[in-house]
């Protein structure tokens, strides 16, 4: 890699990369076996491993301008998510992993002092985990003006009724938060109408009716859960930053987020790459190895000019990211969203060719990741969705004339 990453992403990277070689590598196969045993965990090597991940400083990387992180800048950050996505449940040993990173970020961005209290120093600690409530299987999703659920007002209560899906991360037993998304002023102009709140995972009336599978993989021990909301109480000062402020609190919590995922499917590709080159050095088809056939050569050079396109782009979004805001940032942080995931999606898909009918198999991760990575091109929103935004931003450009 020839980018010019600052001496302290260079200190931290290679610190990471020891780590993921001494304990994260040789603890793949343990992990998934011990979530086959106890689906829905978490497995105890997890727990190891963040124990010694805190031990070594590599906790809590992520939060720029924040005492409670490391103090990061985005581009500085953005490199070690690369390292971590080489290995998809890893960024969960480093405390860095989505949703409960957007969810930190939008408790210290938009928290009272006291929902900090609450919540905080346990998610900061990796003791609990969290999910964020936002899609409904009866609304189109992709336009959050259309979410119905319900906020209401009820002397020092608000009552929460909804029914949402795809809900990550509630499968985890240390999942302790919700923060959710509904309708409280109904009468309000259209992006005023929502709020967010913070509902406990254990608070009578929440439910999950199913983990939903993503082409059969259902993410044990994270998952993907359709839920009932119903009748659910919480105090009054659950509400987060006031009422009608939900898509306030949407638009600052994306962004980093964003970019964390996009840079963790670099890693994710450059190592489905690796394992592509591997296999077809090593294969003989039709007398010669199967990386000497021309569409082989081809596929491989296409994937490296994909993988490094789309990590310039991803240091350029960053950057902006640091220097002109996420506002200012948001025609990067839209076009890296649509590109990391179509991109990721690609090598894989050709990887999984390359390696004949077993990479269509669980014995490579490259099935798992191929499912991982085409998820991605819906959550935080669908490809069509951003491609709108960017487009609309263009043409902007030429309003005048
Ligand atoms: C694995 C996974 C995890 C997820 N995790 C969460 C989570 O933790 N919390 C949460 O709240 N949600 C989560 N989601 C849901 C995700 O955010 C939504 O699926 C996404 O916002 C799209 O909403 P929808 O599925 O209702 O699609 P719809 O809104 O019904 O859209 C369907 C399709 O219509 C097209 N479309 C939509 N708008 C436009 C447009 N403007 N122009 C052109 N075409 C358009 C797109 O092709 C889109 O895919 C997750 C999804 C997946 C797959």
């Amino acid at each position: 890699m020839d980018f010019e990453y600052s001496a302290r992403t260079r200190a931290l990277r290679e610190r990471l990369d020891a780590f993921m070689a001494e304990h994260v590598y040789p603890a793949e196969r343990r992990y998934f076996e011990e979530v086959a045993a106890d689906r829905w965990g978490p497995p105890p090597i997890l727990e190891e491993l963040k124990q010694r991940a805190k031990a070594a400083q590599l906790w809590n990387l992520f939060l720029p301008d924040s005492d409670h992180g490391a103090g990061l800048t985005n581009v500085e950050y953005a490199p070690l998510c690369e390292v971590m996505g080489r290995v998809h449940f890893s960024s969960q040993i480093f405390n860095c992993s989505a949703p409960d990173t957007g969810n930190i970020e939008t408790l210290i961005r938009y928290g009272s002092k006291s929902q900090n209290a609450r919540w905080l120093p346990k998610l900061l600690d990796g003791e609990t985990r969290s999910a964020f409530a936002m899609t409904e299987p009866e609304v189109a999703s992709s336009d959050a003006t259309n979410i119905r659920s319900t906020i209401v007002r009820d002397g020092d209560d608000y009552v929460v009724n909804g029914h949402k899906w795809w809900i990550s991360g509630v499968g985890d037993r240390n999942c302790e938060l919700i923060i959710f998304l509904g309708v409280s002023n109904a009468e309000a102009p259209k992006h005023n109408r929502h709020s967010m709140i913070l509902i406990p995972r254990n608070a009578p009336g929440v439910e999950v009716i199913r983990p939903l599978t993503v082409f059969g993989y259902d993410d044990a021990p994270h998952g993907h859960m359709e839920m009932v909301f119903d009748n659910v109480r919480v105090p009054a000062e659950n509400m987060l930053l006031g009422e009608g402020r939900g898509f306030e609190i949407a638009q600052g919590r994306l962004g980093p987020g964003r970019i964390h995922h996009c840079m963790r499917l670099i890693g994710l590709a450059e190592r489905c790459l690796e394992l592509m080159c591997r296999r077809v050095k090593s294969r003989i088809a039709f007398g010669r190895p199967i990386g000497e056939q021309s569409v082989t050569l081809e596929r491989i050079a296409e994937a490296r000019i994909l993988i490094d396109q789309a990590r310039l782009l991803i240091m350029k979004a960053a950057w902006m990211m640091d220097t002109v805001g996420n506002k200012v940032a948001r025609t990067e942080i839209a076009m890296i969203k649509v590109a990391a995931p179509n991109m990721a999606c690609k090598v894989i898909d050709w990887a999984i060719q390359a390696h004949g009918a077993a990479g269509l198999s669980e014995d490579f991760i490259l099935a798992n990741y191929y499912a991982h990575a085409r998820k991605l091109r819906f959550a935080d929103g669908p490809d069509e969705v951003h491609r709108n935004q960017i487009g609309r931003l263009e043409l902007a450009k030429y309003e005048a004339a």
